[in-house]
């Protein structure tokens, strides 16, 4: 959801693009968000080191299978522990948030995003619709018609607010995380950043949001979509 601490502006703007979000669409509601973290899921602490001691990049000391993605990303070790303690709106939870963006699932419940012929259901802030051109990045995952319309109407001063999309292509494009650069005896962080996985940089990020690009949309009109 919006204002996440690990939504720091990217660095290479020019390089990934425009990012477009959504607003806290729930925070009013007293619906938790799926990907919202809890106060009981804090990220353990994980000294990064060089990989294979070479300045290749950074992996974790304690080496686990599952710490990469596909694209052989380094992620956070996020613990699971939904429901403990108080929400965090303003956190996302990084495993959940992937899942969702993966699955394309609903940010809010975690059931799947409605999908129709003419694409899947995406909120977005229209204050950044005036960004979509050509396509545009997202951390912000999709979500299902019931929670669209429950957003919407518990916030109704917000609705001319929001543009509902439905969109044909939604592809992964990089991730948001803290960037390191080599040092010695071991790597340091730089800055918070968009990185896409055809940068150079990618072996270097420590991966907390999975970013999509989302293109081919068309903007509907949210209250003639009935559940
Ligand atoms: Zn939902």
């Amino acid at each position: 959801m919006g204002g996440s601490s690990a939504h720091a502006r990217s660095s290479g703007r020019a390089e990934v693009g425009s990012r477009i979000g959504t607003r806290e669409l729930t925070s009013q509601t007293n619906l938790v968000p799926f990907i919202a973290r809890w106060s009981g899921e804090r990220n353990l602490p994980m000294p990064v080191v060089a990989r294979g001691g070479q300045w290749t990049g950074i992996a974790y000391a304690d080496r686990r299978a599952f710490d990469r993605d596909a694209n052989g990303v380094l992620w956070v070790r996020a613990v699971s522990r939904q429901g403990m303690g108080r929400p965090e709106y303003g956190k996302v939870h990084s495993q959940r948030q992937r899942l969702c963006m993966e699955r394309l699932l609903c940010q809010i419940c975690g059931g799947p995003a409605d999908r129709t012929a003419e694409g899947t259901l995406w909120l977005i802030d229209a204050h950044a619709r005036s960004l979509l051109l050509m396509g545009e990045i997202t951390t912000h995952p999709p979500v299902c018609l019931p929670c669209a319309h429950r957003s919407v109407r518990a916030c109704p001063h917000l609705r001319p607010e929001w543009v509902a999309l439905r969109v044909r292509t939604a592809i992964p494009y990089g991730v948001n995380g803290i960037l390191y650069q080599p040092a010695d005896p071991a790597p340091v962080t730089v800055t918070a950043a968009d990185v896409p996985f055809h940068s150079a940089r990618i072996p270097w990020v420590l991966a907390s949001q999975l970013i999509m690009r989302i293109s081919d949309f068309t903007v509907v009109n949210l209250e003639e979509l009935q559940p």
